[in-house]
């Protein structure tokens, strides 16, 4: 199936030539083999053509905060892609660099032979610059396909500023979106020519991901080793397996728990939706499934977070974040001009921290302190150890640790690029729509004045640890990781 025409967006003008050797999918972003819209799309473009589908998944060294950690992740995706594709017609290239800027000249190599590229849309971090220089430089037509939300991102042309007003629109907009779905399996039953073997001189060049690589092993590349890997694996069967044991143990509890660092009641999925090794799409049909959801449910448009979906409490919550919040973030960092900077916060509030900017701060520390987790503040310094070694850091308590960074750091500038900083490099999730709105809503993005006005905050929002262990269980989170 082609792409729904509003999540298709030629990248440039330059010809489709018919007789190329295949279809190139350059997977960036959606890196699976199933529920994808860029796939699907790829597919349908080989079978109008009579070509093969060849797919390039590629991992670079020098991308900002590459590490262990991530690298082990993706590489781990890529093994489960492998294996998905290998029993199909499809012709899958891992290529992993082992030297930096080795990947140099393969996407044109491929893309030489191409009847066209189809590639993954995807809004933030470096990959739009990337395919912006991609597409002036390849010869062939380059298409970009969105699959990251359930409403496509560029279908809305303004930047929202307030949940309530993105989720009236949603309301507004979403229903025709919830039955166009890419397909689960697009793999089997594949008719198409099978892709032929890579010329040899590409082969010795770029080759394929050794098994090695693919089981994980990553100590010795050029990455930074100081952020070393962590028990939660990457790739589609990890992303399933964590999707099914949340959906039936903790999905019923999320309304009312999710909050509680010791209840184990969010879903854990951010990772593997940052890497696009899970689809927001495959949730969405398996939960309406499961309530035996038809569009007839749906409610009127009231901009609530709940009665509009016409299904559970649970699930409308949880499709709150996954759909209202994930794609709130995506619409920012689309359209927001500096969303992933302290200028790309709220005028108020940038004015009220401003005017308590020289307030006295009885605790200042630089990025080093807090990243070894050496501050006075225990619920903070076992967050913080949560995220470095973990990967993650529970929900309530990622929005404490950047407002105590805030009210740390002198310059609230300075205060933004250390918590992105911090973020991206240790979050397994991180370098995502989500990180920029995270991080922007600790100074107001997303949010609205609250009295009285504070030292420091002004009339930011403000956080205490003191509430934050009052109101939660976190006994166990603390012994674990304080
Ligand atoms: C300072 C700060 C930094 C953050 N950095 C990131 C980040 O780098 N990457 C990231 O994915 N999220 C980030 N978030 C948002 C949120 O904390 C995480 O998405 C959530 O904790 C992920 O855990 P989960 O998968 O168990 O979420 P669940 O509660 O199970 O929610 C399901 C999914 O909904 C989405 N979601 C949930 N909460 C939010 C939210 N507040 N905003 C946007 N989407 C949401 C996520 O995709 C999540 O996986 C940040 C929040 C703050 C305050």
């Amino acid at each position: 199936m082609l792409a729904p025409v509003d999540r298709l967006r030629p990248l440039n003008d330059a010809p489709l030539r018919r007789e190329g050797a295949w279809v190139l999918y350059w997977m960036v972003a959606s890196r699976r083999a199933g529920w994808s819209f860029a796939l699907d799309h790829a597919l349908a473009r080989a079978r109008e053509l009579g070509r093969p589908l060849l797919v390039l998944e590629a991992l670079r060294l020098d991308h900002p905060h590459a590490s262990a950690r991530l690298h082990r992740f993706v590489l781990q995706g890529m093994a489960d892609n492998a294996r998905a594709f290998a029993g199909s017609p499809v012709g899958y290239l891992p290529f992993v660099e082992e030297t930096p800027g080795q990947g140099r000249g393969l996407l044109r190599a491929l893309a030489d032979r191409a009847c066209l590229v189809v590639t993954d849309d995807w809004p933030a971090y470096f990959l739009p610059r990337m395919q912006a220089a991609a597409a002036a430089a390849l010869p062939v037509r380059l298409e970009a396909v969105d699959g990251v939300g359930l409403l496509p991102w560029r279908s809305v042309d303004r930047a929202f500023g307030r949940a309530v007003d993105f989720r009236r629109h949603l309301q507004r907009q979403l229903a025709p979106h919830l039955r166009v779905l890419p397909s689960p399996a697009p793999l089997s039953g594949l008719d198409l020519p099978p892709c032929p073997p890579l010329p040899d001189a590409l082969r010795a060049r770029w080759p394929a991901a050794s098994d090695r690589r693919l089981s994980g092993q990553v100590t010795d590349l050029p990455v930074d080793q100081g952020v070393g890997p962590v028990a939660q694996e990457g790739g589609a069967g990890a992303a399933r397996a964590r999707w099914r044991r949340f959906r039936d143990e903790g999905l019923s509890r999320y309304d009312e728990e999710r909050s509680h660092p010791d209840a184990d009641a969010s879903s854990g999925l951010s990772p593997w939706l940052h890497f696009g090794h899970l689809s927001v799409h495959e949730l969405w049909a398996d939960i309406a499934g499961r309530e035996g959801w038809s569009p007839e449910r749906l409610g009127p448009v009231t901009a609530s977070k709940a009665g509009w979906w016409g299904l559970s409490a649970s699930s409308e919550a949880f499709l709150d974040e996954l759909v209202t919040w994930r794609e709130l973030a995506l619409n920012g960092a689309a359209l927001l001009p500096d969303h992933d900077r302290y200028a790309g916060t709220p005028a108020w509030a940038q004015q009220t921290l401003a005017q308590h900017r020289a307030d006295p701060r009885p605790h200042r520390y630089d990025l080093e302190t807090l990243d070894r987790a050496q501050t006075h503040d225990p619920v903070w310094n076992a967050a913080q150890r949560q995220l470095r070694e973990s990967g993650g850091m529970h929900n309530y308590l990622r929005m404490l640790w950047g407002k105590k960074v805030l009210e740390w750091v002198d310059d609230p500038a300075t205060a933004f690029d250390i918590l992105l900083h911090l973020n991206d490099r240790y979050a397994l999730d991180g370098r995502d729509p989500n990180s920029t709105a995270g991080v922007g809503w600790v100074f107001g993005r997303y949010d609205r004045p609250w009295g009285p006005v504070r030292p420091i905050f002004g009339t930011v929002r403000y956080m205490s640890s003191e509430n934050t262990v009052r109101k939660l269980r976190m006994g166990r989170y603390l012994a674990r990781w304080g």
